[in-house]
């Protein structure tokens, strides 16, 4: 029987312990994690903030307790602090403070990402908050109860930032919203749909400082202001949101790392060296879209990371599709999905780009309840194929990216849309699909 040890049991070491425990019943799992609680979806962290759910009880779909029943060892808030690759043996502290040695035929490295913190003067003043676990939640959910928490500073305008600047406004505090960016969300989406988000975010009363480069922040033990290259404002508490980084404290000297620090991997999750698996956040993808390695850190990928491994490791050899970078945000009710990547980040990726573009009520004009619906497809110039695809509206229209998704995995060029099968029905969208019309204008 293989001894597996896993190190780290949140999104992606869940479902590669699950799909262990649940597929190969004789293998010999450890699980060591230094959280309390895994499984934590931080996706819900905004809407609790902005009491748009009740509370988080909904938020975890897995515990310690589920590993144990499947007959795992469960170490909870044990501290892998060294690991000896040659001698296959990790060295942890258990929640006791006791030194633990566990041996291992395989290893995987679940550990993650942890939030860039910005070097600047006065970081460790007290309410400045990081969103990562659902303890900086709680925290972040406890100072907004003080009524004397007025102004929010969110540091970053990712799709955190921006989900947690709608939070706070939804919890009646001023909500200052900084990037150095000129626009929001600019990782993911052209600016033909970012300046429809800053409008909607500044309609529904968040305050925009776009453009604007956080250097300091004041106060006397907590913090009172924010100052940046343009000014200076009073603010009662700072949430930081200017991304993750990916853990890589265990194996960086010893396994190869990406340009960013993730544990270089190929298709199996196997790092470079023998037996040593690495899944989630602290790991690379393949991206399909750039043909290439990169990094991007989401719970999808993790969770199919940690599938893909789980096989690898117990003998059955599978291969990871690949990944787009699926992703959306709801924001005021404002939906936007995008795959792939976008113009700008195609043409720094170095590909001669073409987009094309159209807008249209997403059901016929007949019908009463009706909006607008924006979509960009962004391909290569040279070989016509797919690169990214960005949709946005205040309707429904989530499920259309999923198959863009497919058709960059699939290297679908942006002509086989043209005359694609796209059903009409009135009620769901007009007979002239907007996918057939943006395909059809392409040059
Ligand atoms: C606010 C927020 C919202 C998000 N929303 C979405 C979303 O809507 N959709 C989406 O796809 N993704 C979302 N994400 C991203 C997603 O949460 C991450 O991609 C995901 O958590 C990665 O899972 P992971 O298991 O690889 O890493 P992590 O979640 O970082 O877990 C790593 C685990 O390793 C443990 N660990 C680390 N080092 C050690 C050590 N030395 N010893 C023992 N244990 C260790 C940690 O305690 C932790 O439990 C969101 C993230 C945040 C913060």
């Amino acid at each position: 029987m293989s001894k597996i040890v896993l190190i780290g049991a949140n999104h992606a070491g869940t479902a590669a312990a699950n799909t262990i425990l649940d597929h190969y019943p004789d293998a010999q799992v450890t699980i060591f994690d230094r959280n309390s609680n895994i499984s934590y979806l931080g996706c819900g962290t905004a809407l609790w903030i902005g009491k748009q759910i009740e509370d988080t009880s909904g938020l975890f779909y897995c515990s310690a307790e589920t590993f144990k029943a499947k007959k795992a060892k469960v170490l909870m808030e044990a501290q892998i602090n060294n690991i000896d690759f040659d001698q296959k043996i990790v060295n942890a502290v258990d929640k006791d403070g006791n030194d633990v040695s566990q041996e291992y035929d395989k290893l995987i490295l679940a550990t993650g990402s942890l939030p860039i913190m910005p070097r600047i003067t006065g970081i460790d003043l007290a309410n400045i908050f990081c969103v990562k676990l659902y303890q900086d939640a709680i925290k972040i959910n406890e100072c907004l109860l003080d009524e004397n928490i007025k102004r929010v500073a969110i540091m970053g305008a990712g799709y955190i930032g921006v989900e947690i600047a709608e939070a706070v406004q939804r919890r009646g505090k001023e909500a200052l919203l900084f990037d150095i960016e000129d626009r929001s969300l600019a990782s993911y989406y052209d600016e033909w749909f970012t300046k429809d988000m800053d409008e909607n975010l500044a309609k529904n009363g968040v305050q925009l400082h776009l453009g604007e480069k956080i250097v300091e922040f004041k106060g006397d033990a907590k913090v009172n202001s924010v100052v940046t290259d343009k000014g200076e404002y009073n603010v009662d508490m700072v949430i930081l949101a200017i991304g993750f980084r990916p853990n890589n404290e265990l194996g960086k000297d010893s396994l190869e790392l990406f340009s960013n620090g993730a544990y270089k991997v190929n298709k199996r999750q196997e790092t470079s060296k023998k037996d040593v698996y690495a899944i989630g956040d602290c790991a690379t993808v393949y991206s399909n879209a750039l043909q290439a390695t990169s990094y991007i850190a989401l719970a999808t990928n993790a969770v199919r990371s940690g599938v893909v491994a789980a096989h690898n490791v117990c003998g059955t050899e599978l291969e990871s599709n690949g990944v787009q970078g699926s992703n959306g945000i709801s924001i005021y009710g404002y939906n936007m999905v995008s795959t792939g990547l976008t113009e700008k980040a195609a043409s720094l990726a170095g590909f001669e780009v073409l987009s094309t573009q159209f807008e249209d009520l997403q059901k016929p004009a007949f019908i009463k309840n009706n909006h607008k619906v924006k979509i960009k497809i962004v391909y290569c110039a040279k070989t016509r194929r797919i690169l990214g695809a960005q949709i946005a509206s205040f309707e429904e229209i989530s499920m259309a990216i999923h198959m863009f998704s497919l058709a960059i995995e699939q290297k679908v060029t942006i002509d086989s849309l043209k005359l694609l099968d796209i059903f009409f029905l009135p009620h769901f969208n007009q007979p002239y699909n907007y996918i057939t019309m943006a395909a059809l204008t392409a040059k």
